[in-house]
């Protein structure tokens, strides 16, 4: 098959690999499309070369390993969790496959991920999407980001929150927080174009970090960025007793000063991936078409376009989420 395989200048060359073959427990998709996602921009110059990137996918059964024809049939369309886990040990019981004891992550450096016209997935990690879903199938991960994150802090009815990043992940935190019912969401932005974006989501105000701290004071700060500094910026804005849900990654040191957390009793917690089941709720919004997945993705690219969109989006080009689809060659 066909795949945008990373090289030692960090850009994606098409080249022939292997095609993917289904374990008992899994499947083989057909990929529609593969969002380019804001981790695989920050991570991809550390990724070995001939790694296979893109971990946010929807795609056509191909092939059914022997235990899942049972539930799976060739031709209907999924988007699956890009974590093959092995369903058996205590993470996989509680449904937390991210922390699985043999996790295998999928488009992250290790297995292939769906810059490809074949990905192979768990079919205990795939759930199938209405046919009218098309290529938005993609976002499903990102939503499934969204979802956890805000569940991680725990939204309760008339919240008001503050959410630190109007990308992808703003976006989706800020759709769960008020579909979860929170009453306000302020989206801080140094970036105009997304602030104005942020009313799509459900934003009700928008806050330019270049016009200083906002008024501090929020029941929940959804920190989506991930850069020094912002940790302490979410802990200073919220209320006493306030919770803080760090989604950003951030791979430099980042210090608070303790102090001004204790006083407030402030709940800090840390967000990444998500669970099944809400990998599934992500789905089944996508198929009742309560996401605006036009406005969401803004663009798409072939495999031979997956170099050119790393570096305008790199570059700070204000396009949303582009899509990466092999059918357009
Ligand atoms: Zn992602
Ligand atoms: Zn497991």
């Amino acid at each position: 098959m066909r795949a945008a395989v990373l090289d030692e200048d960090h850009t994606f060359d098409v080249a022939d690999v292997a095609d993917p073959t289904p374990a008992p427990d899994e499947l083989v998709l057909q990929v529609r499309a593969c969002g380019i996602c804001g981790s695989d921009l920050k991570s991809h110059t550390m990724m070995p070369p001939g790694s296979v990137l893109g971990h946010e996918f929807c795609g056509d059964v191909v092939a059914v390993g022997t235990d899942a024809r049972d539930r799976w049939r060739e031709g209907q369309l999924v988007a699956a969790l890009p974590i093959v886990a092995c369903g058996r040990c205590r993470w996989c019981l509680a449904d937390e496959p991210l922390h699985c004891e043999r996790v295998d992550l999928l488009g992250v450096g290790g297995s292939a991920g769906a810059f490809a016209e074949y990905v192979r997935v768990g079919a205990d990690q795939s759930v199938l999407l209405d046919e009218s879903v098309g290529d938005h199938g993609a976002i499903v991960e990102p939503l499934a980001v969204g979802l956890h994150t805000v569940e991680a802090a725990q939204i309760r009815t008339g919240d008001r929150v503050l959410v630190i990043g109007g990308g992808n992940v703003g976006a989706a935190v800020t759709f769960w927080c008020r579909r979860l019912g929170a009453a306000e969401v302020v989206v801080s932005d140094p970036v105009a174009s997304r602030r104005e974006a942020a009313g799509l989501w459900g934003a009700t105000d928008a806050h330019d970090p270049a016009e200083g701290r906002p008024h501090p004071g929020f029941d929940v700060v959804i920190e989506c960025v991930g850069a020094p500094g912002l940790i302490q910026a979410a802990i200073d804005a919220t209320a006493v007793h306030g919770r803080v849900v760090v989604a950003g990654v951030c791979t430099a040191p980042d210090a608070v000063v303790p102090l001004t957390a204790i006083m407030k009793e402030v709940d800090v917690r840390f967000a990444v991936y998500y669970r099944g089941r809400e990998f599934a709720a992500a789905a089944s919004v996508l198929n009742g078409g309560a996401f605006d997945a036009d406005a969401f993705v803004t663009g798409a690219v072939g495999l031979g376009g997956v170099s050119g969109a790393f570096a305008r989006l790199l570059a700070g080009s204000d396009e949303r989420k582009v899509l990466v689809r092999p059918g357009l060659g």
